[in-house]
């Protein structure tokens, strides 16, 4: 047994095989084969596998989040039996003398491309389901080197590094866990794994040999660290321990229905964050009051060109009608940084994180704005939602956005598109954004507090290098002085303020953030029913006293 020490970046505990997973191998190779019956038997024997991953997953969701939305899962099993889509596969195989694994992907191509130039709304959206079975297929013929085991079965990925790009196209339930070398706790990979609620660790001096490959392995996210080839002894402990961990949770579903309100009577939105329409099942699952943020540049990620108007119109609308009534919050796209997508073309930069990135892109690329907000605001006729603007530093940048707004409204009213009229909220993550709140409060419907951004630019700290986690600290008081001053200048102009950063799930603070005033919080799923158990538990009268902050 050897064991590894990382830094965790969720807790909880993943028993499964390891699967190392390598940057070069991502690619589908075209190989020939001398036996091309005996390849197609192997694709027939993969998709079946997936046809039954896919019906486990149909009866999984039936249960956890009702009819309409398990639908998914049917529709994808139909498209994996579909003649024309298996006779190319086979074609390929048969003419090609090639592997199944360039056949499967080939076809999922051409077919999602040909969905996607089809004038139909309906078959277009059905562009993104051929590319998601083909990829699921791929994973269990182990083409795709995303560390999916070709059984199909859960892995528990090791690897250098993962880009937020590669950790968002990561089949979820194939994912136990990742372990990487490299990394920050306050990366969006590390972010990703907070929303897929698997134990995650950063950091980790493990090798990335193939002698681990396929050997049993134990995160455990608590103490930041992995057992690879566990003896029994250690196997038994971990999994009493998971066992516990289990019944905790199941003690938490209790909290399933309840009103976020404290002993003495104040109520608060527990939101989600997402990134993916994927992650609804888990907003779900864990009864969040809306979605507080999504991620809308994960859209933009998981893609090699621009998405359309059309495109990001179908997600928000399904984010919207599944929310069936609920506020979900939509933040523009916020490239930059750490969330790089090659087809904007950016100019290398000194400072990426100070850089061009989210508004500044938004405002310098208008056309790139327009198509996405158009898109909202026709999404926003099919349920409750919100703009939110990141990256914020002043009142002169939301004059801009509103004159973009009213061009959009007016192009949308001429050509007779239907469209809503969503609220406009901002995000507050820059010190400038804090020490405007008081006049941005008055252009706004809402605040929504960015504290990853906010402690990285208040503490100048690069909340990507990992060799200053120490020193990240949005406990700082800095931090949290700010946060006050956002809720009093917020409240003042009759709006409310709450906190998407990860501080918001801190249940540390949950009490501080209750007498502070703050209205609402917004977290990865996993992290609502804690927060909750909190709030049930608080008396703010007391905790004001506490704090002095009658
Ligand atoms: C933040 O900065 O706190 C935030 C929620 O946005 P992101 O983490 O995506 O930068
Ligand atoms: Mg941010």
């Amino acid at each position: 047994m050897e064991v590894y020490q990382g830094k965790s970046v969720f807790g909880g505990i993943a028993i499964g095989r390891i699967s190392v997973h390598k940057k070069d191998e991502q690619q589908v190779k075209r190989v020939r084969i001398e036996d091309s019956e005996q390849e197609i038997l192997r694709y027939r024997q993969a998709k079946q596998t997936a046809m039954e991953q896919l019906q486990g997953l149909y009866q999984k969701a039936l249960k956890e989040v009702g009819e309409a939305n398990a639908a998914i899962f049917e529709i994808h099993q139909m498209m994996l039996e579909d003649d024309d889509y298996n006779e190319s596969v086979e074609n390929i195989i048969r003419m090609q003398q090639v592997n199944a694994e360039y056949a499967v992907a080939s076809t999922g191509d051409n077919f999602a491309q040909m969905f996607s130039a089809m004038d139909d709304d309906y078959m277009r959206a059905r562009s993104a389901d051929v590319k998601d079975i083909s990829e699921r297929v791929l994973s269990v013929l182990g083409g795709r080197a995303t560390g999916i085991a070709a059984s199909g079965e859960p892995v528990i990925i090791v690897a250098d590094d993962l880009a937020p790009s590669e950790t968002v196209q990561l089949n979820k339930d194939l994912v136990l866990s990742f372990v990487t070398v490299h990394g920050s706790v306050n990366s969006h990979t590390a972010i990703l794994a907070r929303t897929m609620s698997i134990p995650a660790l950063i950091g980790t001096a493990i090798p990335l040999t193939d002698d681990i490959d396929g050997k049993v392995g134990i995160v455990d996210g608590k103490n930041g660290c992995i057992y690879v080839d566990p003896d029994e002894d250690t196997l038994g402990r971990m999994q009493q321990l998971k066992l516990e961990e289990q019944e905790k949770k199941e003690l938490l579903q209790t909290l399933k229905g309840r009103e976020n309100i404290t002993i003495d009577g104040k109520k608060i939105m527990l939101y989600a964050n997402i990134g993916n329409s994927k992650d609804l099942a888990a907003v779900l699952q864990n009864d969040a009051g809306g979605i507080g943020l999504f991620r809308s540049e994960f859209i933009y990620l998981e893609r090699d060109t621009f998405p359309t108007e059309e495109e990001q119109f179908q997600i928000y609308r399904t984010v919207a009608e599944t929310m069936a009534g609920k506020p979900v919050i939509i933040r523009t796209l916020d490239i930059g940084a750490d969330k790089k997508c090659d087809y904007f073309e950016m100019e290398p930069e000194e400072n990426p994180a100070m850089g061009c990135r989210a508004i500044r892109i938004c405002l310098t690329r208008p056309e790139i704005f327009k198509t996405q907000l158009r898109a909202l605001f026709r999404a926003s006729a099919f349920g409750n939602i919100s703009i939110m603007y990141p990256m914020i530093i002043s009142v002169d940048e939301l004059r801009k956005i509103k004159t973009i707004v009213a061009e959009i409204r007016q192009e949308l009213t001429e050509q007779g598109v239907t469209f809503g009229e969503p609220k406009q909220g901002i995000m507050i993550e820059t010190p400038a954004a804090v020490m405007m709140s008081e006049e941005l409060a008055k252009e706004v419907d809402f605040f929504s507090i960015g504290t990853n951004d906010l402690t990285q630019y208040t503490l100048a700290i690069d909340r990507q290098n990992p060799k200053l986690d120490a020193f990240y600290d949005p406990h700082h008081p800095a931090v949290l002085r700010m946060i006050q001053m956002v809720v009093e200048n917020a409240h003042k102009a009759g709006i409310w303020a709450g906190i998407c950063g990860e501080l918001g799930a801190d249940t540390t603070l949950t009490r501080r953030f209750l007498a502070m005033g703050v209205d609402e919080l917004s977290m990865s799923p996993g992290s609502i029913l804690p927060v909750r158990k909190i709030i049930l538990e608080t008396d703010v009268t007391k905790e004001r006293e506490n704090n002095n902050l009658c």
